[in-house]
């Protein structure tokens, strides 16, 4: 079956074809057109009248599906009774005494059935897709033992398009780090995951485990990622990027010595306004990274804990308020250059040959931040 969609009003297109990501997307071009598309594959950028299915599409917007590249799904149940005791001043250490954290979650994961959890999850996903997102990453982390992650592998796997095995998450009770990591290894040479993931912070895991996961990653032939620099500066980057990390996510206590070489190096910055709003956290300098042409990425970090958030228009809207970028910007940091993080060449783009994951927009793309928290897609087509 042929679709047209006709006459938009504007099409965001990558500054030439075949590029792998973009580090300066202020050069991604936003032109009046028409796109069409067969069998799942965009065929051509311009109308055709002979096609099976025409849309109109007057004053909208016609982007490419948003990756969603760093989603902490499947998890069980949410946590917003944590939340408002963080709003009203109750201090982590307490919350945590209380039952609260990841260990809360982890805890709600061992209890529920693989079916419900899937159940949430598949709803989550539902809701993603209608705010525009059409591929997801699934992570592990919430099973803090070597059978829970192997069973989280297995639920990600379900659900996401791609599974990162986040195995170094939290420090499972009875384990130090380094005896954590030894499991990690195992899991990592078992699990056969798309890429390795680890949470660097004082009441996680250290630098010198980062490099051990990069040693990992190197021999399984996988993607090294982190979790990095989100509620202290650990000069962890440094570290990542001599492990060959393929992104560095959260940022927001990035030392200011490490953004240059971080901007000059084939390794996404992956930022999560989203946790950074919502956790009153620290704000990555998401504009001296675009200035300084990194490879920037948005993501909800979807996650019951710090982020319960699913929508990448509001995270646009957050990103373009925040750190002071661009409609063009925030659009190319949750598409091309989020699909390049996991890997993915066929999309992410609007070119002829690549998969015709399409988002119609109702509006111009800049509405999308400047009319925040509404969704503004009003059609997704997926391949
Ligand atoms: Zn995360």
């Amino acid at each position: 079956m042929r679709v047209s969609i006709r006459g938009a009003a504007q099409v965001l297109l990558p500054p030439e074809d075949g590029l792998p990501y973009v580090r300066r997307a202020g050069d991604m071009r936003l032109e009046p057109g028409s796109v069409t598309i067969e069998d799942g594959v965009i065929i051509a950028l311009e109308d055709d009248p002979g096609a099976d299915r025409v849309i109109h599409l007057p004053g909208g917007a016609i982007v490419p599906g948003f990756v969603d590249c760093h989603t902490h799904l499947p998890f069980a149940g949410w946590r917003a009774e944590e939340y408002e005791q963080k709003v009203t001043g109750v201090p982590y250490e307490e919350i945590s005494r209380r039952g609260g954290g990841i260990a809360s979650s982890a805890r709600a994961l061992a209890a529920a059935r693989d079916g419900d959890v899937l159940a949430q999850a598949r709803a989550v996903r539902a809701e993603m897709l209608a705010h525009g997102t059409t591929t997801v990453e699934a992570k592990t982390g919430y099973g803090l033992s070597r059978d829970g992650e192997l069973r989280a592998v297995r639920l990600a796997r379900e659900i996401g398009d791609r599974v990162t095995g986040l195995f170094a998450h939290a420090i499972p009770e009875g384990h130090s780090a380094g005896s954590w990591m030894d499991e990690v290894d195992s899991l990592a040479a078992e699990a056969h995951v798309d890429a390795l993931d680890i949470y660097v912070e004082s009441v996680a895991f250290r630098n010198e485990d980062l490099e051990r996961l990069g040693e990992i990653a190197r021999r399984e032939g996988v993607p090294l990622r982190a979790h990095v620099e989100q509620f202290n500066t650990n000069r962890s980057v440094p570290v990542a990027l001599a492990a060959g990390a393929r992104s560095v996510d959260h940022l927001a206590c990035l030392h200011r010595k490490d953004l240059k070489p971080l901007a000059g190096a084939e390794c996404a910055a992956v930022l999560l306004p989203g946790a950074e709003f919502l956790g009153a956290e620290e704000l990555a300098p998401g504009r001296a990274l675009a200035d300084a042409g990194a490879i920037c990425v948005l993501a909800t970090d979807c996650n019951p804990g710090t982020s319960p958030v699913l929508s990448l228009p509001l995270i646009i809207g957050l990103a373009v308020r925040r750190y002071g970028w661009t409609a063009r910007e925030a659009l190319a940091a949750c598409t091309h250059n989020a699909a390049w993080v996991l890997g993915y060449d066929d999309r992410g783009t609007i070119e002829v040959g690549k998969r015709a994951d399409l988002v119609l927009l109702d509006s111009p793309v800049e509405h999308i931040a400047y009319r925040f928290g509404r969704n503004p897609v009003t059609e997704v087509i997926t391949a």
